[in-house]
């Protein structure tokens, strides 16, 4: 066989491991006694009326789902004050980013990110043999000039995560819409709002008024996997002029996103209570660590996310401790910041049992 070669270079990604693993791993038992704040996931569990709604689609799953996402379309449209035409539907919002480096990447072509960004835009973009340049991130925040100042005739991608995984950094949304206006037309800017939902919100920036306004090189991905608590489901989806929509949709299986999760999906809208209580958990739940933390002498990044980075040094070696004590972190040498761990927001009782483990990590170091 004669793989392409720029396929076979690449290195099989790494996510988070299941619970499940980690505990066989280390030999503990009770999975319930492990608190497992690695992977940005909402401790508080899925909405319980999307609960509910999949217990309503069981007798339905002998059929392949709505490939158009009908129903959800039009309900989410409604919300954001956008058309349906505007909307598009992934597998996760990754799939997303990868139908984005399918239309827009190839080799000699690149695609502009920061250096302390969401990996899946190198990653998506390797798939297509595209170039990645990789912005340095001044006190971890994106660098908007430099960025702009970057682009090339073949920049096609330029990836902005607000705010940013995994340094939970946020700009200001006066910054942005500054960006916008600078962007050279052969460039499509691609606005990662995953943690939109937990954003403070005078923060909140407002790409959409600029698709509303009819521009076409913007695009905006939001998730259900992080504020409304639907990981394991993986739907998410984009917000761009029609024109990007159909490109996108060129390159999309017809049945992308299944039915179980668009069912789940449309009744996690309507869901206003939880989503109220998952920013309640998330802000105080920041709160928390941003007061305890210093205390033991450890740097805190500022958040608007359902994390947080932490400088405690040599985050593989405290990943590898905390582990120990039944707590699960994200290391983050793969990011280039090899002294830091990104601790998610659990609940209150979680972020106890994950400070007392961090204490008692200190202690045994020390
Ligand atoms: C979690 C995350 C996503 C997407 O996750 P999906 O589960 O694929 O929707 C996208 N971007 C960022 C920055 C994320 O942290």
């Amino acid at each position: 066989m004669i793989p392409k070669k720029y396929i076979s270079d690449l290195r099989v990604y790494e996510p988070g491991k299941p619970i499940e693993e980690v505990a066989r791993e280390l030999g503990f038992d009770d999975i319930a006694e492990i608190v497992k704040v690695a992977s940005n996931e909402n401790e508080l569990g899925p909405s319980p009326l999307a609960a509910e709604a999949m217990r309503e689609a069981i007798p339905e799953m002998h059929r392949y789902p709505d490939g158009g996402a009908f129903y959800l379309k039009q309900k989410l449209a409604e919300k954001l004050s956008v058309d349906p035409e505007n909307l598009l539907f992934g597998c996760g919002s990754n799939e997303l980013i990868v139908f984005l480096c399918h239309v827009f990447m190839e080799q000699g072509k690149n695609l502009i990110m920061g250096a302390e960004a969401f990996a899946v835009y190198f990653l998506a973009n390797a798939l297509y043999g595209g170039e990645t340049i990789r912005v340095p991130m001044p006190e971890h925040v994106h660098d908007l000039d430099a960025m702009l100042a970057a682009i090339t005739p073949e920049t096609r991608l330029v990836c902005i995560c607000n705010p940013n995984n995994p340094t939970g950094t946020m700009l200001p949304p006066e910054a942005i819409d500054a960006f916008i206006e600078q962007l050279p037309d052969h460039v499509v800017a691609v606005f990662d709002e995953a943690y939109f939902e937990v954003m403070p919100d005078a923060m909140k920036p407002d790409v959409l008024k600029h698709i509303r306004a009819g521009k076409k090189n913007i695009i905006v991905l939001r998730t259900f996997s992080k504020a409304y608590g639907l990981a394991g489901l993986r739907i998410g989806y984009a917000v761009a002029h029609p024109e990007l929509i159909n490109l996108l949709n060129k390159v999309r299986q017809p049945f992308n996103v299944n039915l179980m999760a668009q069912s789940a999906a449309l009744a996690a809208l309507d869901d206003v209570t939880h989503m109220v209580e998952t920013r309640e958990m998330v802000f105080q739940g920041l709160e928390f660590f941003q007061a305890e933390l210093p205390k033991l002498g450890i740097e805190t990044v500022p958040s608007g996310a359902n994390f947080i980075l932490v400088k405690t040094g040599n985050g593989r070696e405290i990943f590898e401790e905390l582990q120990k004590r039944k707590v699960i972190v994200r290391p983050m040498d793969p990011y280039g910041l090899p002294d830091y761990i990104r601790i998610t927001i659990g609940t209150p009782e979680q972020n106890q049992l994950m400070l007392d483990a961090l204490k008692s990590v200190m202690a045994d170091k020390s």
